[in-house]
């Protein structure tokens, strides 16, 4: 999987593109992060020592699910006359339908593009990467998130939207890079327990990603 940080400022950029229909842009970017979500159940599994197969890259990177949020968030805003609705479900839909194509981009792994059926791409099959670089993917997560942070901070302070939470994404921003290089030390010498450490931060830090967007809605939906 691409790193979720990197989701987010491709689903931000794609979405400054965009028409600004309240919703819309919003939409794209909280679905950008929504696939990753299914670490959650993976999470669980883990922990309930469970089998882990095919939780992840399954249901919420199938193109159905794009249909179906298309569909359930299109009908309900029509029913209840609410426009913003329609228009975060359409967003949702895009922010999902990018997540899949670059998760098939970048790295290593396939997607079950139409999961329930068995349709599976992997455009890396047969490229396994050096060990260390495996690896390094996991605390790059984190430097991603960092990343994604801080661009929300630049966009407020350019925008002068959202002001008073620049502080609070500054902090977080630092929180991030500190967990990234505490995160390289530890990928490459604990031995035992760093999935579970690292697996619990970045479910959380999955989360924060999604509040703070949310948080900041006025800043991810102002065209420059
Ligand atoms: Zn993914």
């Amino acid at each position: 999987m691409a790193q979720a940080g990197i989701h987010g400022l491709v689903g931000m950029a794609v979405g400054r593109q965009m028409p600004s229909c309240k919703g819309l842009v919003l939409g794209t970017v909280l679905g950008s992060f929504l696939p990753d979500f299914d670490n959650f159940a993976v999470g669980v599994a883990t922990l309930t020592s469970a089998s882990t197969d095919g939780l992840h890259r399954t249901l919420t990177h199938s193109l159905f699910f794009v249909l179906a949020l298309v569909v359930v968030f299109g009908v309900v805003g029509v029913v209840w006359k609410r426009p913003f609705l329609t228009n975060l479900g359409l967003g949702l839909g895009i922010g999902v339908l990018l997540h899949i194509a670059l998760d098939l981009l970048i790295w290593f792994n396939g997607v079950h593009v139409m999961w329930p059926l068995d349709v599976y791409v992997n455009l890396w099959a047969g490229v396994t990467p050096p060990e260390w670089f495996g690896k390094l993917l996991m605390p790059l997560e984190n430097l991603f998130f960092a990343a994604y942070f801080w661009g929300l901070a630049v966009l407020a302070r350019r925008q002068g939207t959202d002001l008073d939470r620049v502080r609070g994404l500054r902090g977080w921003t630092a929180v991030q890079l500190i967990l990234f290089l505490v995160f390289v030390v530890l990928v490459y010498t604990l031995d035992r327990g760093f999935l579970t450490i690292y697996g619990a931060v970045y479910l959380v830090s999955l989360v924060l990603a999604a509040v703070l967007t949310v948080q900041l809605r006025e800043t991810v939906e102002t065209a420059v």
